[in-house]
């Protein structure tokens, strides 16, 4: 059932819904995530979920995560599968609560599937994605009439953690703006396929470090200079890596700064006349 005027599908025992915790900001969990919170049993949690997310987790309900079990770290893919699996069928209200969206880099498609193939019933309740909900805290547009019409997102590195060789970088050279998730480990390698691909040195990069949480970061750079300057600021994971000219947004939209007291500089397309 798709939530009726003023109602709220009710989590059932048996069910396991899959549930995008947003980036950090509490406020950012959409209504039915947060429903879905109070009407848990027990919540399987990713390390990527904000503390100010559990929180909001009432007291008395079960919290598990996904990566430690008993003090023993276990983070296989299918073993929290299977845990998700017993949890329903042992009848509990089951919340897998993952960063971002479940959907976006965040393997919960396989955690559908195994649902699936168990016939254990589920629901998917979206998230906001880091490259969404990251960028606006960032003030930088995903989008903007006189930069560009598309935007690629685009994970750093394959499933055996190495740069990813399977990409069609010659696509991703000519799009007009980079959002790289899991980018930070292989942001050398990544910044000189790049230009070899004729992206030019100089292009805006913006890593985005900690998005929409009291620690975000936001470091400002250019692809040449990326890697090295990312060593220099010591900006560390979890970070959205943004490359192209919308970066030159952020000093006009830095709103979250200008909050403390950072002055905004008018329109800094203007006098490059982009567009
Ligand atoms: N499902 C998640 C992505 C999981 S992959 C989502 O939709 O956002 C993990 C990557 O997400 C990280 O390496 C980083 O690139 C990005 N990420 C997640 N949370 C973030 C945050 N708060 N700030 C910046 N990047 C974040």
């Amino acid at each position: 059932m798709v939530g009726e005027r003023g109602q709220f599908p009710d989590l059932l025992r048996g069910w396991v819904w899959l549930v995008g915790a947003g980036p950090g900001d509490p406020g950012l969990l959409t209504l039915l995530a947060y429903h879905a919170l109070q009407q848990a049993d027990v919540v399987v949690y990713d390390a990527l979920v904000d503390e100010g997310v559990l929180d909001l987790v009432p007291a008395g309900v079960e919290l598990e995560h996904a990566g430690k079990r008993g003090g023993r770290p276990s983070a296989k893919q299918r073993d929290i599968s299977l845990r998700l699996v017993q949890h329903a069928r042992a009848g509990r209200r089951v919340v897998r609560l993952k960063g971002g969206d479940p959907l976006v880099f965040g393997r919960g498609g396989e955690e559908a599937l195994a649902l699936a193939d168990t016939g254990v019933p589920f629901r998917i309740v979206p998230g906001m994605t880091a490259g969404l909900g990251g960028l606006a805290y960032a003030g930088i547009p995903l989008t903007h009439r006189e930069t560009n019409s598309a935007v690629t997102f685009v994970t750093g590195h394959d499933v055996g953690g190495a740069l990813h060789t399977s990409l069609d970088w010659d696509a991703l050279c000519r799009a007009p703006v980079l959002v790289v998730y899991m980018g930070m480990k292989h942001l050398e390698p990544m910044s000189e396929r790049l230009r070899a691909g004729g992206r030019p040195p100089d292009e805006p990069v913006a890593i985005v470090s900690r998005a929409t949480t009291p620690r975000q970061h936001v470091l400002e750079t250019t692809l040449v200079d990326a890697a090295a300057d990312v060593t220099a600021s010591g900006i560390e994971p979890p970070a959205v890596i943004v490359v192209g000219e919308v970066v030159r947004l952020r000093a006009g939209l830095d709103w979250l700064n200008a909050l403390h007291g950072r002055t905004l500089v008018p329109d800094p397309l203007g006098e490059r006349g982009t567009g």
